[in-house]
């Protein structure tokens, strides 16, 4: 038989998805795992997101969409860059929704990236970017960040990885896996290196409203300068618990969306009509329901931050964004796939490998928080119970 594809062969698949898919493998096997793998917020729907995709099925929205989604979907996106970022953008020529963020990236990329293009990315990262640079043609260049400074964004820091062959930088704030979310200081040092290398920057701003401690977001394309180079990514999921309506969307300046939207005409067409409907019900209606998920996700973080660090040979830094735990073991000999292998094999854990997310991951263990409170409470029992051998 002829060679496969050497590009699908050379990316792994993605850690998180493979993390979450062993726990649900075990718990049909009879094995009680908690899963604290992949991050999916455990709350429903908000219902009246649940009513508009109902009635926009009963209305007949069925069929193909627009490539670049629904005008509802578009104009509450154009509404909502207005009121959260300060952001004025044509909902018809910058603006495209797509079948989860992912593939808002997938799009913002390959729309930037011509080949031998270096694509830079801050590392711990989420673990699909490095993947994903290499899927649209571009070579990952890592900018590391390390937990003694807090993952401090410097200019410095990025003008060290910048070649004459630098194309763009991913930035992703609240982020994840770190939980950080990036000061006015930290902006500005993007955007100072972002205009001096003339570098196409993608925000991504999944995470946008799950910020705690009144921190607020940053959004890169607010600043001066930045609307025509950033790309912001930004989606459903993780705001309004819809991780599985696949409800994405990048916006962009025009001729970057009308590439875009030509690559997703071709290979997906469009996302799913009545989704969109769904998120622009989301977006245009009440918000409480993001602000108590939030809340919640923020009582969550003070029980687990505190359990944790009281577990001998466990150290937790707090998080001021997203909804994920970044702890270390520090005085274990285990790496990290080995530290994650022991807790899903002796504790019935199942967290995701720091080394999934960059070198500078390696020590540590991502648990998701967006889980259940008993089942955060007995992953903590348990964790203390396998402590001393960890
Ligand atoms: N960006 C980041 C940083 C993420 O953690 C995720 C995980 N879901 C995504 C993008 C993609 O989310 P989705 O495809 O569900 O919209
Ligand atoms: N983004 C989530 C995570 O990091 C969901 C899984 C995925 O798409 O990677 O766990």
């Amino acid at each position: 038989m002829k060679e496969l594809s050497r590009l699908l062969g050379s990316v792994p698949g993605s850690a998180t998805m493979a993390v979450s898919e062993k726990a649900r493998q075990m718990r049909a096997a009879g094995k009680d795992v908690i899963g604290l793998g992949g991050g999916d917020p455990d709350f429903a729907t908000p219902d009246h997101i649940v009513a508009a995709a109902f009635a926009a099925i009963e209305d007949g929205a069925t069929h193909y969409p627009p490539a670049k989604g629904v005008p509802e979907a578009l104009t509450a996106v154009a509404a909502k860059m207005a009121r959260d970022n300060g952001v004025k953008v044509d909902p018809l020529s910058q603006i495209i929704i797509t079948p989860g963020a992912k593939w808002a990236i997938h799009l913002a990329l390959s729309a930037v990236t011509n080949p031998g293009d270096e694509i830079l990315y801050l590392e711990p990262c989420w673990a699909s970017y490095p993947p994903m640079i290499t899927l649209s043609g571009g070579t990952p260049v890592p900018v590391g960040l390390t937990p003694a400074d807090n993952y401090a964004i410097t200019a410095d820091a990025i003008r060290a990885c910048v070649t004459d062959r630098s194309k763009a930088l991913m930035v992703n704030s609240p982020n994840n896996p770190t939980g950080r979310v990036m000061t006015e200081e930290e902006a500005d040092a993007v955007v100072e290196v972002a205009l001096e290398h003339d570098l196409y920057v993608l925000a991504d701003e999944i995470y946008e409203h799950l910020i705690y401690d009144g921190r607020r977001n940053i959004s890169l394309s607010a600043l001066p300068g930045m609307a025509e180079r950033t790309l912001t990514i930004n989606g459903a999921s993780k705001a309004y618990a819809m991780t599985g309506w696949r409800m994405g969307w990048l916006v962009a300046p025009a001729p970057i969306i009308a590439l875009a939207s030509k690559l997703s005409s071709q290979a997906v067409s469009s996302a799913a009509s009545f989704s969109m409907h769904a998120t622009a019900a989301a977006l245009n209606g009440p918000q409480d329901c993001v602000a108590e998920m939030c809340a919640s996700y923020a009582s969550r973080r003070d029980f687990m931050v505190e359990a944790l660090n009281a577990i001998d040979g466990v150290h937790c830094r707090n998080i001021e964004g997203a909804f994920y735990l970044f702890p270390s073991f520090p005085g274990s000999d285990r790496d990290s796939i080995q530290m994650a292998e022991f807790l899903i094999e002796e504790a019935l854990i199942a967290g995701t490998p720091g080394v999934a997310f960059g070198s500078t991951g390696e020590g540590h263990i991502r648990f998701s928080i967006a889980t259940a409170k008993d089942d955060l409470e007995r992953s903590v029992e348990r964790l203390a119970q396998v402590a001393p051998r960890l």
